[in-house]
């Protein structure tokens, strides 16, 4: 097929993700009027609001979307960019609630935006602008520990998720449930170990998990496992960079690019993750990081020869435009909606195999609902058990040395002797639902002859939970 020559099917981030959620919901035996429910989003609320900075009121507009209630509180991340818009805030509130249900947090879907450069104000002006923004959410419900729960996404961090959760308790002093008001919080505002690592770190174990499965491996023309494997990265920022720096440090995966906003490095020996962020954070060009190859056509990064392709940046990067020149032959989404749906379609054509974002980038929301529970039930995980686990690793260390002449191996009696602390359960907990979530898309690929790929799949197994819920309720 010519695709330089096919009209393209869709045109927005929002007909992308319809469009891929009806094709799904046309291999379910779902009736039309359940489908329509489920598809629809509920509400956009659209804000405006003025903050004076720099001697004049500047104005702002924001969103927020609720997706879905089947669940609540429901759950997505507020997004700072210019490029926020309502269909591209109810597109990702879309995916949130079909994640959620794939990966098992029980919540509904909702998103955030607010329309700002976040890099032209400094940071106590962001704090008011931030504040002044949760307010307008958190008086009509849409922050609040038990119907709208936000977390970080693009252009936002701990930082702002404190300041959100600050002005929320100071708005409800007496709610003992405020800190669970949002999540990507730091540590010692009520966050949990391993949320800041947490999307990356998601990325690094679905990609374990696929590579776990020799049939799916050698479908995407690949074999072996993640040790040697050349991988492109599109968005150095908190996705990218954690699941750069994990499957380079940890599983023998090689960096051959990186793909920023202002530019593209190659190096086929491998760029060493850490020393490129320690670039960019201290503010210097991509242009001068040392001892790579650049261009300043970023997007060719994407073309660039490699095994694996992880969109860590922003929506519709793989078009209609460019999928065809995609050569590697395995992509996972890390960033929302990275291939549009006529992409999609051409990249499987091609052979591609697509880990799609529903699946992909679930880390975030998983450890977000860990830091939820966490924060609801007022104690740290592992806090009751860890002491106890570790005298009971220890005594049976004792008696096991009494019987082996040579004693416990010193690695594996540190290992054994060691209770688990929150991070070892967050992250346990994350490898857990990612393999889950992995094995049930998987199972209803191969159990439907006309399921064309891991997309559809996973969106069969959120669209099929969701219904359930709703099965109980009167609507
Ligand atoms: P971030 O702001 O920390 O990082 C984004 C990075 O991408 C930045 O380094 C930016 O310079 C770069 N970038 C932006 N546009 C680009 C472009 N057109 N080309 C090349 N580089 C570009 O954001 P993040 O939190 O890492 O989020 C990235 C993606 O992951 C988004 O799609 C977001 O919705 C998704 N996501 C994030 C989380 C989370 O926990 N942060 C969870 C789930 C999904």
């Amino acid at each position: 097929m010519n695709f330089q020559n096919k009209k393209p099917l869709t045109t927005g981030f929002l007909q992308s993700v319809n469009l891929m959620y009806d094709r799904a919901v046309k291999l379910l035996d779902l009736p039309e009027d359940v489908a329509e429910t489920i598809r629809v989003c509920n509400s956009t609320y659209e804000v405006q609001f003025s903050v004076r900075l720099r001697g004049k009121l500047h104005s702002f507009k924001g969103y927020r979307s609720v997706h879905s209630e089947h669940m609540e509180p429901a759950k997505g991340g507020i997004r700072y960019s210019i490029e926020v818009n309502k269909d591209e805030v109810e597109a990702l509130a879309a995916l949130m609630t079909f994640k959620c249900a794939l990966v098992e947090t029980p919540f509904g879907g909702s998103k955030g935006g607010l329309i700002i450069d976040p890099t032209a104000w400094e940071p106590h002006e962001l704090e008011k602008i931030t504040r002044r923004f949760a307010y307008e959410l958190a008086k009509r419900d849409l922050i609040n520990p038990s119907q709208n729960v936000p977390a970080p996404d693009m252009g936002t961090g701990e930082r702002e998720m404190a300041w959100m959760a600050d002005e929320y308790r100071r708005m409800n002093p007496t709610d003992m449930n405020a800190r669970a008001c949002v999540t990507g919080k730091p540590l010692n505002a009520g966050g949990i170990a391993g949320r800041t690592e947490a999307t990356g770190r998601g990325v690094q174990y679905a990609l374990q998990e696929f590579f776990r499965h020799p049939d799916d491996v050698a479908a995407a023309g690949l074999s072996g496992t993640l040790d040697g494997k050349s991988v492109v990265v599109q968005g150095l920022g908190n996705v990218g960079y954690h699941a750069a720096k994990f499957l380079s440090e940890e599983d023998g995966a090689k960096i051959v690019g990186v793909v920023e906003r202002d530019g593209a490095v190659f190096d086929p020996k491998g760029i060493n993750v850490e020393d490129l962020k320690a670039h960019l954070v201290s503010g210097q060009p991509l242009c001068a990081f040392p001892g790579v190859e650049f261009t300043e056509n970023g997007a060719l990064g994407l073309e660039y020869e490699c095994d694996i392709l992880i969109p860590a940046a922003c929506e519709s990067v793989i078009t209609y435009g460019n999928a065809h020149r995609i050569k590697a032959p395995l992509i996972i989404e890390a960033a929302n909606g990275p291939v549009t749906a006529e992409a999609n379609d051409i990249l499987l054509e091609r052979g591609c195999t697509i880990i799609p974002d529903l699946f992909a980038n679930a880390g975030g929301v998983t450890v977000s609902y860990f830091e939820w529970a966490k924060n609801i039930s007022h104690i740290r995980f592992g806090r009751m058990q860890r002491r106890q686990e570790e005298a009971r690793s220890r005594a049976f260390l004792e008696q096991l040395e009494t019987l082996l002449p040579n004693g416990v191996d010193a690695s594996i009696k540190r290992q054994l002797e060691c209770g688990a602390g929150e991070l070892e359960l967050v992250r346990s907990g994350l490898d857990d639902t990612m393999r889950a979530a992995y094995v049930a898309m998987r199972e209803v690929r191969q159990a439907h002859p006309n399921c064309p790929d891991l997309r559809t799949a996973a969106y069969m197994v959120a669209v099929r939970r969701i219904a359930s819920v709703m099965d109980h309720f009167t609507l």
